[in-house]
């Protein structure tokens, strides 16, 4: 067979019908949660100057160091396909004043995102992420709604053991304190850790502890939960207590500290087995010192972002079936060339009435069209021949049972409606 002329780019997917249905569900999950969490949706581009995310994501991350798919556009300016969804949600909370407004902001986003990484199960260069915002509160009620709402997401879909961990990366001062216990842990293994870790080592050490490849040699690493002052240690214990409050399990792991430098407080991960070595399916964190540095006032901001393409592949490994299948209602099938233009005026009237309707149109016989219906799982078939045509009446099958039925053909919406 000859290659193929063109070939989707590495790390990309065709998503194609068959499939895209459980991206259908899916999304929608994600949309009812968001109205009965009361999230509302806020679509942001695609691609931004490329400063956003150096200065949103930080400029230490894997992210930032290598991952941004960059580019110069015509008027010579430096933009970036959106590897995240917060920094473009913040610019765009910054720039349309929506900290203006007097209750908290409550933002949704469903949308691709861009990774220039080696594609693997589970890490492609083009994934889709859902993700919530809540801006201008620092109460503690609301990370762990935040949190919850991830939780209840994973529920609603049917994905079996999804563990929450959870920690706190605390305030500046208190990092700056355990930054210290922690490179004195760290020093003495730095011959050992990867390059990764030692050029991690003295930027950002908290991002060490993050690493894939050095993980087990951490065990014995300070907790960050020993350095938490006082205003940290009680946010903490109050986001644990609202947890509790609604049932939502987690463990704490004083390790997690996320990918992302700007978390402050509550950084949270949701995990799942079934990807090879990937188990990350969802993170997120409070963030509250992002908004001013994006240019905004001083308000506090928390969120998370889930990858779907994660989430179907472990629904697919764990077996769990997803309620996709919306059958055609009706297939029409013609006798006769007048009949045929009947089936064309009733196939319109069915369509704009609400009913999924479909025809032949490859001239088939009879019994091929009826093979057809089966494919498309249709419920009913409507059969138009000469004579029923001139008595303005139609026969309805039912697929199901065999039964069939004569109706007049001005009733017919309403009969398949019932
Ligand atoms: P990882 O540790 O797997 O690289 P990350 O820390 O880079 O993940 P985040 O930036 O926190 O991930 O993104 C949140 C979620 O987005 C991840 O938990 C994952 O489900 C999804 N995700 C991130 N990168 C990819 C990717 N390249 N392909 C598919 N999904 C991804
Ligand atoms: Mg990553």
């Amino acid at each position: 067979m000859a290659k193929e002329r063109f070939e989707k780019p590495t790390g990309t997917q065709d998503v194609l019908p068959g499939a895209v249905e459980k991206w259908h569900v899916v999304e929608a999950k994600a949309r009812d949660l968001c109205r009965r969490f009361n999230y509302r949706e806020i679509r942001t581009p695609m691609f931004e100057h490329t400063e956003l995310f150096e200065r949103g994501v930080g400029e230490t991350t894997d992210i930032v160091e290598g991952e941004m798919y960059t580019f110069k556009d015509k008027g010579d300016r430096d933009l970036a396909l959106r590897p995240e969804g917060t920094a473009g949600v913040v610019r765009a909370y910054v720039q349309n004043k929506l900290y203006g407004e007097p209750d908290v902001s409550k933002l949704y986003y469903i949308g691709p995102m861009f990774r220039y990484e080696r594609p693997q199960a589970g890490r492609y260069r083009q994934f889709h992420q859902f993700g919530i915002e809540a801006f201008g509160a620092v109460d503690p009620a609301i990370d762990a709604e935040v949190i919850s709402l991830g939780y209840q997401f994973y529920k609603d879909l049917g994905l079996k053991e999804v563990r929450v961990e959870l920690n706190s990366v605390g305030n500046a001062p208190s990092r700056a304190a355990y930054r210290e216990k922690l490179l004195a842990f760290l020093r003495p293994m730095h011959d050992t850790l990867c390059k990764d870790c030692q050029r991690r080592m003295e930027r950002n050490p908290l991002r060490v502890l993050d690493c894939k490849v050095d993980q087990d040699k951490f065990g014995d690493a300070p907790s960050i939960l020993d350095s938490l002052d006082e205003e940290c240690s009680m946010h903490f214990a109050k986001v644990k207590s609202h947890l509790d409050a609604m049932g939502v399990e987690y463990s704490i792991n004083p390790r997690l500290v996320r990918g992302l430098d700007y978390y402050t407080h509550t950084a949270f991960e949701y995990k799942a087995a079934g990807i090879g070595t990937i188990d990350t399916v969802g993170g997120g964190g409070r963030y509250n010192g992002l908004v001013e540095e994006i240019g905004g006032p001083d308000q506090p901001g928390i969120g998370f972002g889930i990858g779907l393409e994660r989430i179907l592949l472990i629904l697919e490994n764990q077996g769990v079936e997803l309620e996709t299948v919306k059958p055609l209602d009706v297939y029409l099938v013609a006798l006769g060339e007048a009949a045929d233009l009947e089936i064309t005026k009733q196939l319109f009237i069915l369509r704009s009435q609400g009913i999924s309707a479909e025809r032949d149109y490859l001239g088939r016989k009879m019994k091929a069209q009826m093979k057809s219906a089966d494919r498309l799982s249709a419920r009913y078939t409507a059969i138009l021949g000469e004579d029923e045509l001139l008595d303005g009446v139609i026969t309805v099958k039912t697929m199901a049972t065999g039964e069939q039925r004569t109706i007049k053909l001005e009733e017919l919406a309403q009969a398949l409606a019932e």
